[in-house]
């Protein structure tokens, strides 16, 4: 009898063996849908030599029911799925999950339904009638997603199809996208770019897996550069990704991508429509789709054919995925580039230590560009200590950085504050009784946004609308603003130049693609004099008339005593400073701080990066941390603290007693309570040769928990 194992999405029930009806025809690889209990479940089948699971008996075994019209998983792909599951101790049903990320869709045919207005007006209005026509204006999408924008439930939208106010559109899944062309627009590169493009041209046709670090400082052209290897790739018809950090900056790059190819790249990321992210997947997964520009994880999508991975901004901490399977993007795409034989970019002003550590012990090609294109020239640095230049009473910019906007001003020229907090300000207590605003679900303040007027949690995403009285003395109009967020900066440049004409940019403002189109647009019209931001400004973006940033709290990042404070603030100033003087007129960069003398902050202001590395590395060194040693850490949760407790007790009364890993914890985890669970924590740090993996999978599977508890594993954890 033919049997095969399938690999489902259900991590409870591991993998299932099914019997293959006379006459179908499966390989490894193939997606089909099988019987499960009453249910029908989408599943891959797998080598079962290679997938533990409990064998069916041949009398037991029911028959698969059909293939997927969808090409076969390739081996490359699935060994990804087994490593990604091994290395981050998660389980292979969910990392298989992220592959099909259109799960249901597959089964579809190539075309789906979707809706929007027709002009005309329903027989009666209700107010939720109205609410929703409102709403949906100009929109086209499936009745799930218009219910989703329209905040009503889908049979206010069902009864206003059937009124005919909502008519349908067939949309074809499988419609061409516009072919990019290698030789649309060559710039003519400089020297340096030359030889660096070259290298990766070189690289692209001998298709084996080569990682690169493309180490270039802010301006030097990495992505003109990149974009001759992606220029090769479309030449031998194959397939590129291309990772980047935000969603924000995708924006200029498909701006820049179209101008250099003539067609846009097709993007992947979370707020696709399923229409779009169906047609995405099929494409890809065919080989249409030649370039793909998106969100970490584009990683997992079944390419028929790719010749290249690029990591832009690689040492972005947004690659790091913090729910769900807890992978390092930049970590998985040099391991997809491993199991695909092909090359690998990582791209980065500021690397990472562990990058630079892989070039340096020559695991890593390093690809250098010393200097910014076109004879600009690197920013001018110089330190504003606060100690010393006192701003004025309940100002945070100093005089020094204020006069200097002025100037800016003046001249028709941009200045850039950069403020990684957002909203007002992120403390807001009663001014009476001292009472602190604090989120009910999380352990984390109340962030004031005045814009909106809305009280915000930055950890769930809780809103409520400010009190009129203080919840606990009954103060009316009690609520005092703590310390600075970009909010209360934009107010404060508005007192020192009414003229200015300010943008504030974070997550908030700039929260669509269309929006972020419309502020690079101002931006480069010179409708913007002051731009006040959060880390969102720091990278990408490229405003020739910017000649002056200001760094509002350099100090800020180095609170909390992570141990990758450091590297992260040299990164941010440095990256936000690398905004400055793009075009030819000179930048300048005044960087606020308190500690003039912390090693980060005096490199940055002597420009000496290998200063702050070298310090970092000593440092990194002595802790037994990345890329030295290994960590990795144990999160148990539940809504009840005291089960929460209990069971990371039960964990950490079990730990092995091994030499090369040593085990800290339990304790209540940075985050003690977050999203309405109580988090305790256990921290492992390994020697680089320790077996980490297995010592936790079989220290974690020999445990049993109550159905309340949840034990997560972050290998490699960014923060802690
Ligand atoms: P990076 O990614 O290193 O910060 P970019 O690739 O964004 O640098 O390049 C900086 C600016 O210089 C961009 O406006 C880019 O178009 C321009 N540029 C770089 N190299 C060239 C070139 N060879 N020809 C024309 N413009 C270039
Ligand atoms: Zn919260």
């Amino acid at each position: 009898m033919n049997r095969v194992r399938l690999l489902i999405f259900n991590a409870a029930l591991g993998p299932l063996d099914y019997r293959v009806p006379d006459g179908m025809q499966v390989v490894p690889g193939s997606v089909v849908s099988a019987p499960l209990g009453p249910r029908q479940i989408i599943g891959i089948v797998w080598e079962a030599e290679r997938l533990p699971g409990e064998a069916v008996p041949d009398a037991k075994l029911r028959p698969i029911l059909d293939v997927l019209p969808v090409p076969p998983l390739r081996g490359e792909l699935r060994r990804l799925i087994e490593w990604t599951a091994d290395y981050y101790c998660a389980p292979i049903a969910h990392v298989a999950r992220m592959v099909l990320a259109s799960g249901g869709a597959l089964k579809g045919p190539a075309t789906m339904t979707e809706y929007r207005l027709s002009g005309g007006l329903p027989e009666r209005m209700t107010p939720k009638r109205e609410l929703a026509m409102a709403a949906l204006e100009g929109e086209q999408a499936t009745i799930r997603e218009l219910a989703e924008t329209a905040g009503v439930s889908d049979a206010v939208l069902r009864g206003l199809v059937n009124q005919g106010v909502l008519e349908p559109v067939e949309v074809d899944c499988d419609r061409p996208y516009p072919q990019a062309r290698a030789d649309h627009d060559e710039p003519v590169l400089e020297e340096s770019q030359v030889e660096a493009a070259g290298t990766f041209v070189e690289a692209v046709t001998a298709r084996q897996f080569a990682p690169f670090l493309l180490d270039g400082v802010t301006g030097s052209g990495k992505t003109e550069v990149y974009f001759e290897a992606v220029a090769e790739a479309l030449r031998l018809g194959r397939q590129v990704l291309v990772l980047l950090p935000e969603i924000a900056l995708t924006e200029n790059f498909l701006r820049r991508f179209e101008e250099r190819f003539g067609a846009p790249p097709v993007t992947w990321h979370s707020s696709l429509k399923s229409t779009e992210r169906r047609r995405a997947w099929r494409a890809i997964a065919t080989g249409h789709a030649q370039v793909v520009v998106g969100a970490r994880s584009a990683l997992f999508l079944p390419y028929a054919n790719l010749g290249l991975v690029v990591v832009d901004e690689a040492h972005e901490v947004s690659f790091k995925q913090d729910d769900g399977v807890r992978y390092n993007a930049r970590d998985v795409a040099v391991m997809r580039a491993r199991f695909e034989k092909i090359p690998v970019i990582l791209a980065s002003a500021t690397p990472a230590l562990e990058s630079l550590q892989m070039a340096e012990s020559g695991i890593y090609t390093r690809v250098e560009l010393a200097s910014r294109y076109g004879g600009a020239t690197l920013p001018d640095i110089s330190l504003v200590d606060l100690t010393e230049e006192k701003p004025e009473r309940g100002r945070w910019l100093a005089p020094r950085l204020a006069k200097e906007m002025e100037a800016r001003l003046e001249r028709g020229e941009q200045s850039l504050l950069f403020l990684n907090r957002r909203g007002y300000a992120p403390l807001t207590l009663c001014r009476n009784c001292g009472f602190r605003f604090q989120c009910s679900n999380c352990s984390a303040w109340l962030v004031e946004h005045r814009f909106t007027q809305k009280l915000a949690c930055h950890h769930c995403g809780h809103e409520e609308a400010p009190p009129a009285t203080c919840p606990d003395c009954g103060e009316p109009d009690c609520m005092v603003a703590c310390g600075p967020g970009v909010e209360r900066i934009a107010d404060e440049v508005a007192e020192i130049l009414p003229e200015a004409r300010v943008a504030v940019v974070t997550s908030d403002t700039l929260n669509s693609p269309e929006r972020a189109a419309q502020f690079v647009a101002q931006a480069e019209g010179g409708a913007i004099d002051v731009i006040v931001g959060t880390q969102l400004v720091t990278k990408g973006f490229h405003f020739p008339e910017l000649t002056l940033v200001g760094v509002v709290d350099a100090d800020l990042g180095l609170e909390g005593g992570d141990l990758r404070a450091a590297e992260r603030t040299y990164q941010q100033v440095a990256q936000v400073a690398g905004r400055a003087g793009r075009g030819s007129k000179p930048g300048e960069v005044l960087i606020q701080t308190r500690h003039p003398d912390a090693p980060v902050i005096a490199a940055l202001a002597n420009g000496d990066r290998d200063a702050f590395y070298e310090a970092e590395t000593e440092a990194r060194r002595d802790a037994g941390a990345p890329p030295f040693g290994r960590w990795a850490a144990i999160i148990v949760s539940s809504e009840d603290e005291a089960e929460a407790r209990d069971a990371a007790r039960a964990i950490g009364g079990t730990r092995p007693d091994l030499a090369d890993i040593a085990v800290l914890g339990p304790a209540p985890a940075p985050m003690a309570l977050l999203r309405g669970r109580y988090r305790y924590r256990l921290l492992l740090n390994a020697r680089r040769s320790a077996e980490l993996q297995d010592v936790i999978r079989k220290w974690l599977g020999a445990l049993d928990f109550p159905r309340g508890v949840r034990v997560h594993v972050d290998v490699d954890p960014y923060s802690f």
